[in-house]
């Protein structure tokens, strides 16, 4: 059976970096739900449509929107190893993605926690380019709110599982692919 691992993290903790660089390396399909719900909102789809007044506002786009597009991008991906990025973030969401990969006979191997401290986070994020539209200070800190009340129960929810993978993710990209391979193997 091939693998299948998340990465969780608060918004800038390089879960999209760590994601793309254990995809190039290891050969893992990489699966980022912020990637996927903003291609369907410049594509115009109904599930764009939808997400967008959510991303917007910093808050989660509702489970059942997220776990129908998460079900159809695993019906596609066959054998593959899968990687994902940014799922699940509510208790209800891994629930739904247990059930999902059990179906096809596959099961979760690791949750990674790139752990970052909120005010590195704000640092991070007010620093980079800010070419994306929830990018905004306000909206940073609703989405790190949101991180902590939906998406840091998986912390434990993944402890009591025996899969928790904690990696420190502060310092630079390569430091925490380090941690993030020394954590898998
Ligand atoms: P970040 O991790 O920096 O917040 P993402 O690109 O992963 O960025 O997500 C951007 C936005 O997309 C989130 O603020 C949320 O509105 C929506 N989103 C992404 N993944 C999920 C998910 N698993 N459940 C609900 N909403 C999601």
């Amino acid at each position: 059976m091939e693998p299948t691992i998340t990465l969780l993290g608060p918004p800038g903790s390089g879960k999209g970096t760590q994601a793309e660089r254990l995809g190039a390396e290891r050969g893992f399909v990489a699966l980022a739900t912020g990637d996927l719900l903003r291609e369907a909102r410049a594509a115009g789809t109904d599930l764009g449509r939808r997400a967008s007044e959510y991303m917007d506002r910093g808050d989660l786009v509702p489970d059942d929107l997220i776990v129908a597009m998460i079900r159809d991008e695993l019906e596609s991906l066959d054998e593959k190893p899968v990687l994902l990025d940014g799922f699940p973030r509510t208790v209800a969401q891994a629930d739904a993605l247990a059930e999902a990969l059990e179906e096809r006979g596959r099961k979760l191997g690791a949750a990674v926690l790139i752990d970052v401290p909120d005010d590195v986070v704000v640092e991070r994020i007010s620093g980079r380019h800010q070419d994306r539209d929830d990018d905004s200070p306000e909206t940073v800190k609703e989405r790190l709110r949101v991180y902590h009340r939906e998406t840091e129960p998986l912390v434990e929810y993944y402890g009591d599982r025996g899969l928790l993978r904690r990696v420190d993710g502060e310092g630079d990209a390569d430091a925490v692919s380090e941690r993030i391979r020394a954590a898998l193997d």
